[in-house]
C-alpha cells in the first residue's frame, strides 16, 4: 500500500526505532509510548486489522505473538508485559495496518480495562 504510514515504516521509507525484522514482520518504538516499554510489531504485509484478517495470515499473526516475549525482554520488560490489538471503531483503532501493542516495563501496566 502506498498511502499506508506503517507500511512506509515496514518498508523504511519513514524512519522508526526498529527493534525487530525478518522476512514477514516489522516491530518498533510506538513514537508516543504511554508505557515505559510500548513496542509495535506489524506484518510487513498490508492487513487492515483482525476484521479484515484470513485464515491464510495466520501464519504472520502467530509469529507476531511469538517475537513478543522476547522483544518485551530485551527492550525493558522481562518480566512479563501486555498485548493489545486495538481492532476498529470499537477498538479505538487510529492506523488502519494491523499492529500488536507489546507495553510493559518495571512496574506493572495495571488493571486490564475499566469495568463498565
Ligand atoms: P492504534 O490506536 O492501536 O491504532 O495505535 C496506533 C499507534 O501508532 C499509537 O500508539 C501511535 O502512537 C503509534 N504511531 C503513530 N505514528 C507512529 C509512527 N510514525 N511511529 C511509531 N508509532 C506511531
Ligand atoms: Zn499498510
Amino acid at each position: 500500500m502506498d498511502d499506508c504510514l506503517f507500511c512506509k515504516i515496514a518498508r523504511g521509507d519513514i524512519p522508526s526505532r526498529k527493534v525487530y525484522e525478518d522476512d514477514a514482520i516489522f516491530a518498533f518504538h510506538d513514537i508516543n509510548p504511554a508505557r515505559p516499554t510500548h513496542l509495535l510489531v506489524i506484518p510487513k504485509k498490508h492487513i487492515v486489522s483482525l476484521a479484515t484478517a484470513s485464515a491464510a495470515d495466520t501464519p504472520v499473526l502467530g509469529r507476531m505473538l511469538a517475537v513478543a516475549n522476547r522483544l518485551a525482554t530485551e527492550n525493558g520488560s522481562p518480566d512479563g508485559f501486555r498485548v493489545i490489538i486495538n481492532t476498529g471503531r470499537i477498538g479505538h483503532q487510529e492506523v488502519q495496518h494491523l499492529h500488536a501493542h507489546i507495553v510493559g516495563g518495571p512496574d506493572p501496566v495495571g488493571p486490564m480495562l475499566k469495568r463498565v
